[in-house]
């Protein structure tokens, strides 16, 4: 299947922090297959953005070898490439100061849609954007695009809300989790409510209970300093599980435009119970014969910072009353996968006697590895003598199901793209970021209070034994994490 790829209009679109990894490892190679794939107009431009001084040339050496390291197959083109280039340039400016920012402005055309991505640290959030209006850059129509970590804890990103509020407009202000811009993700609610068969068994009645799982197999990498003052539950689970978690337990929104999706999110969120401490697990990755453990790596001997957290929590509604969430992410373990588990419960009664063993419907959202989706059906095992029952996917990947020529951004790509059509849908909303602070701020509240000691666990596993117990306890089990 040939994707539709809709040209969008012509822009300038400013990345403030261009030198830096996230801007050479997924911005600049995503507008560069955005570009091959014929969305991206001809005379849009692109301007980095840093205190480095360097002129457009060096710029565009720094994102051609961006491009041929992190653009895969698209890099081969050296035409495509050269023509790229030629839209990109490149103006040092200092974010706590005023140099550059006049040189800037030249850029910008009347006509185009202007964007300014913060690609920065957060401290520099609300600096850019007072420069922006200062300068004269900022027009009513333009648009700022924001990294995470939104704030550290609810009054921080309370502070940054008000902070930008000032400058900006909540229409013209997109906070950027990726995972809203994953294609499986989008498609939780093109198969929640494109389809007749879902939905009228998505609630408590028909499902047992619901996993979402992000594991990594990498640990805290370069980012030992931001990680250590973080952990999973800021990293992850405020943002891109409670994302998750909203999309799969959300009402049907009206229509499907920002603030309807948006909405439904938030009800999601602030139906949720405070979670029990004894309904918590943290987990902190030990040393093995290969590296050195998480302490070693963020150069905190004391760290009590986890690496890992698995949890239950409930939605409070009519919908989900009594149906547990068990949300899990965690690095080092045994593989890279994100999906979310559907159980569905047992048919209410079983025609085919004890023998024929217990058997449940199971939908599985894979976001990845091999995006797409499972559904586990139960059937009759074949052969002769008695009925003895067996469960097989109804397997869907979606590369495979599309065909290879099938448009599959990047997420970043996508969501870039969402952001010079003026479509907020899948970025949050200030309520949004504060309502998922003020749900897991208690939580981290808690067991700083008591001084909570992460439990170790081993590279290479699960995570700790107490996750497992989690489930265990309430006779349900996780779903194996594959290596
Ligand atoms: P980084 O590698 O440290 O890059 C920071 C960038 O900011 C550099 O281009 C730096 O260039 C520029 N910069 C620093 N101070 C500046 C100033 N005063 N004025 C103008 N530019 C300045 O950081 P990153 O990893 O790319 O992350 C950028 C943002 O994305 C952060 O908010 C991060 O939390 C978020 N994020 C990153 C990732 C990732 O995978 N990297 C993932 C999710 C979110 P100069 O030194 O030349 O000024």
């Amino acid at each position: 299947m040939v994707s539709r790829v809709i040209p969008v209009d012509t822009f300038d679109l400013v990345i403030f922090g261009a030198t830096g990894d996230l801007a050479r490892r997924k911005i600049l190679p995503g507008l560069f297959r955005r570009y091959c794939s014929g969305q991206m107009p001809a005379e849009a431009q692109i301007i980095g953005a840093a205190r480095s001084d360097m002129d457009d040339g060096a710029f565009r050496d720094l994102v051609r070898s961006a491009i041929e390291e992190f653009a895969g197959s698209a890099a081969g083109d050296a035409d495509q490439v050269e023509a790229f280039l030629g839209q990109v340039h490149y103006e040092p400016v200092d974010a706590k100061g005023e140099s550059g920012w006049e040189a800037l402005k030249s850029h910008m055309r009347d006509h185009a849609v202007r964007a300014f991505y913060f690609s920065v640290g957060p401290s520099l959030f609300g600096d850019l954007a007072e420069r922006l209006r200062t300068f004269g850059l900022a027009t009513p129509d333009s648009r700022i695009v924001v990294e995470k970590p939104f704030g550290h804890d609810l009054e921080s990103a309370r502070a940054l809300n008000r902070e930008l509020a000032q400058y900006f407009d909540e229409t013209q202000i997109y906070r950027i989790d990726h995972y809203l811009g994953k294609e499986t993700v989008q498609n939780l609610m093109a198969v929640r409510f494109g389809n007749v068969l879902f939905e009228p068994l998505w609630n408590a009645q028909f499902v047992d209970h619901i996993q979402i799982t992000v594991a990594e197999t990498v640990g805290v990498g370069g980012r030992g300093g931001y990680y250590d003052s973080s952990g999973a539950m800021r990293d992850m689970v405020q943002n891109h599980l409670m994302q998750l978690l909203c999309l799969i337990a959300m009402e049907p929104p009206a229509r499907f435009e920002p603030d309807s999706v948006r909405d439904e999110k938030l009800k999601v969120i602030r139906a949720l119970d405070p979670v029990e401490p004894h309904h918590i697990v943290r987990g902190q990755y030990t040393a093995d014969e290969k590296q050195p453990g998480y302490r070693a790596h963020v150069e905190n001997e004391r760290s009590r910072t986890e690496s890992f957290v698995a949890l239950k929590a409930h939605v409070s509604n009519w919908r989900w009353a009594g149906t547990p969430f068990y949300l899990r992410t965690g690095k080092m373990l045994r593989g890279r996968t994100s999906e979310i588990v559907v159980a569905f419960k047992d048919a209410p009664h079983s025609i085919f006697g004890a023998e024929a063993g217990r058997h449940r419907n199971e939908l599985v959202i894979r976001l990845q590895p091999n995006e797409g989706m499972t559904l586990d059906v139960t059937i009759k095992e074949p052969g002769p003598g008695g009925m003895r029952l067996v469960d097989v996917p109804l397997d869907m990947t979606f590369a495979d199901a599309l065909g290879p020529d099938a448009d599959m951004p990047d997420a970043y790509e996508r969501l870039i793209m969402d952001v010079i059509r003026g479509n907020q849908t899948l970025f949050m909303r200030g309520d949004e970021v504060e309502a998922a602070w003020a749900w897991t701020d208690p939580m981290i509240d808690g067991w700083e209070r008591r001084g909570d000691v992460p439990k170790p666990y081993d590279p290479g596993s699960s995570g700790p034994e107490d996750a497992l117990m989690l489930m265990h306890r309430d006779g349900r089990r996780w779903r194996d994490i594959k290596a």
